[in-house]
């Protein structure tokens, strides 16, 4: 670990959940510590942590121009740029996985972020599900005492066989269990899971595995995509290969009404918002569970293609 620190921290380019576009994006680290899965844009990625020590300065110059308009030199001009359009309540810590940065240090690099903006109202991150197992719930509450309160967790299939294949690195006990246990901290949880990730084939357990996990994490955010096959990637080289048989776009709607059919919660916010799909909805569950399902009934009635986001408006 102290070896990568010693390499050259570079900035990763800002990727971040819908609900942060107002957050200030603050790194500690780039890419992400499990860089297996076959679908994702970091996979083979290599991660590298950043020297708590930069960190504490970027705190330092941002709070210098936030409360005094004064910039200190030597500070990357995006800081600056980030700065300028930050709400001031929130932060987002980058990288693909900011909660696998060292317990100690990312502590300490809480408790700075408190002590200049003791007014924040919340911390967010992305937390792979080893991340939180790596934890105990005193540790993930200290966090949550930290303000670090809200994981953005890609669950991607309920599905074991599915979990396997695409290297997620987890099974779906363990996913649970990560779940539960960050629930247990008092950390809200936004979960993802991916449409058409079991393929042609698998496409129907990976939706009914898919609510199953959901409904036993029960998580306060959910959140659909779809898949998008990202060049270079392995799981795009086995669709060029025709081992890959993606779903078309009617059936990732398809798959997105049995999700909401078979997912049972006590209060969840459920969206297909994500840029990646071809239909936004969004809602309550279960309250709105009934008009959800007639808006996607209505859509897959039709099989109208104009009803769908076309294919060059959607994004990863
Ligand atoms: S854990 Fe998330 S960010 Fe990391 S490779 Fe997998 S999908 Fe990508």
């Amino acid at each position: 670990m102290q070896r990568r620190e010693a390499e050259k921290f570079e900035r990763p380019d800002i990727f971040r959940p819908p609900s942060e576009r107002e957050s200030y994006f603050l790194p500690l680290t780039s890419g992400c510590s499990n860089n297996t899965c076959t679908f994702c844009g970091l996979y083979g990625c290599k991660l590298r942590l950043r020297d708590v020590r930069e960190v504490q300065r970027e705190i330092d110059a941002l709070s210098m121009y936030v409360r005094h308009g004064v910039r200190v030199p030597d500070i990357d001009n995006i800081v600056y740029a980030v700065a300028q359009r930050w709400d001031g309540r929130r932060v987002f810590l980058q990288d693909g996985d900011a909660v696998v940065y060292p317990f100690p240090k990312l502590v300490a690099a809480l408790q700075y972020l408190n002590e200049k903006f003791p007014d924040l109202e919340r911390i967010g991150s992305y937390a792979t599900p080893q991340d939180i197992l790596r934890r105990s719930v005193d540790e993930l509450r200290k966090l949550k005492e930290l303000k670090l309160s809200i994981f953005y967790t890609g669950i991607e299939s309920g599905d074991d066989e599915v979990l396997l294949k695409i290297g997620k690195g987890v099974n779906s006990s363990q996913m649970i269990e990560a779940g539960r246990k960050a629930k247990e901290a008092g950390i809200t949880l936004s979960l993802t899971v991916i449409l058409g990730l079991g393929g042609v084939e698998g496409s129907r357990k990976h939706v009914l595995e898919t609510a199953r996990v959901l409904s036993a994490i029960d998580p306060g955010y959910a959140g659909a995509l779809t898949l998008t096959l990202v060049p270079g990637t392995p799981l795009w080289q086995e669709w060029q290969q025709g081992t890959f048989h993606p779903i078309t776009p009617f059936e990732s709607l398809e798959e997105l009404k049995g999700l909401i059919e078979n997912s049972s919660f006590t209060d969840c916010f459920f969206s297909s918002m994500h840029a990646s799909n071809y239909l936004s909805i969004r809602g309550r569950l279960p309250r709105d569970k009934e008009r959800m399902l007639k808006e996607l009934e209505r859509v897959l009635s039709r099989k109208d293609p104009s009803l769908l986001r076309p294919e060059f408006l959607r994004g990863l």
